[in-house]
């Protein structure tokens, strides 16, 4: 039987599932009133464990809920990992970049703790909580500073211009005229969880549709549950096949080597798995996002049932797919 190779490169921290803000629609429905957060020697611990496990890693990212919230705990770890010899990386709100001061401030006390990388997330939901004028101080501090930093903007609405609206700053501006520019910004497609809420991209126009998942295999993921999840996705705390265990048995990620559908999922992606299955143009034309297939797969009954009887039809062709790829490098 085909083994998977297992050597992830990353852990994600998933620090907590407070945040400052309660976007709508929120993957893991974060706001200010949700308590639940590693602690400080919980996080050191697990790195410290999954990085003795997985010798293959070299990224540690921090993220949440909003990790900044865990304040001088979390430049304690930074600084750790990058005494570990890590690349680091911290996924935030810029909550933290309200006034331009304490925004460097908190710059001074990445680069000092040697963080890699920002992502800072932002949109047209994001910014009833944190301001346009926010992003835009984080911007100018983290340049000032030379954070290397990416601006993930969330798929506007009919009426929303966010990224427009960021993109025609003076200070963005200037930064993109250079040849390196320290800032990049990318839009993301932004996933509708509450039927309520308007849907923002064009049905069936998303590429990453059309690939496999490079989550699986390679980022070892820890929450605030204290569980071990088999990638962050954001519909990862719906589908029970992605939970591993309790944070304290790490070597139950390197157990999946014989998940045949977890290695389908990598090689092809979910949504082309569905269409693999028959799934009905109906349940298809609902999808934006991988992730949203990947729900849909282990979690739909009558998908599910083709799929226990179906899967075997695609072994060889899905194995040797991966030995191309792994030919290709
Ligand atoms: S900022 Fe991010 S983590 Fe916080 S509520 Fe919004 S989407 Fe969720
Ligand atoms: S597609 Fe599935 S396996 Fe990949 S990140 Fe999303 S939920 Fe996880």
């Amino acid at each position: 039987m085909f083994i998977a190779d297992i050597a992830p490169s990353t852990i994600s921290v998933i620090t907590t599932y407070r945040c400052t803000a309660a976007c709508e629609d929120c993957c893991f429905e974060c706001s200010p009133s949700i308590d639940k957060t590693l602690t400080y020697d919980e996080i050191r611990e697990f790195i410290i464990s999954a990085s003795k496990e997985y010798p293959s890693i070299k990224l540690i990212v921090f993220t949440g809920g909003e990790c900044f919230i865990l304040k001088e705990k979390l430049f304690a770890l930074i600084s750790m990992c990058t005494e570990m010899g890590f690349i680091t990386r911290c996924v935030t709100n810029a909550y933290w970049a309200k006034n331009l001061l304490r925004a460097r401030d908190y710059c001074q006390k990445l680069v000092d703790a040697g963080l890699g990388e920002l992502n800072i997330s932002t949109g047209v939901s994001h910014q009833k909580y944190v301001t346009h004028q926010t992003i835009v101080n984080a911007a100018k501090a983290l340049l000032e500073f030379g954070i290397p930093t990416l601006i993930t903007v969330e798929t506007d609405s009919e009426s929303s211009s966010c990224f427009k609206r960021l993109r025609a700053e003076s200070i963005i501006q200037e930064e993109f005229e250079k040849e390196s520019p320290g800032i990049k910004i990318q839009i993301n497609s932004w996933v509708r969880f509450d039927k309520k809420n308007e849907v923002r991209q064009a049905e069936q126009t998303v590429s990453s549709l059309n690939y496999g998942c490079d989550n699986l295999f390679d980022t070892v993921v820890v929450t605030p549950d204290k569980e071990i999840a088999a990638c962050c996705g954001i519909t990862m705390s719906h589908i029970d096949e992605m939970n591993l265990g309790h944070m304290s048995q790490v070597e139950n990620y390197g157990k999946q080597i014989d998940d045949f559908l977890k290695i389908w999922i990598k090689t092809e992606g979910a949504f082309q798995i569905l269409k693999h299955l028959g799934a009905s143009q109906n349940k298809l034309k609902t999808i934006n996002h991988p992730c949203q297939a990947c729900a849909i797969l282990h979690k739909d009954k009558e998908i599910k049932e083709v799929l226990i009887n179906n899967y075997s039809e695609h072994v060889v062709r899905v194995l040797n797919k991966v030995k191309l790829q792994e030919l290709k490098g």
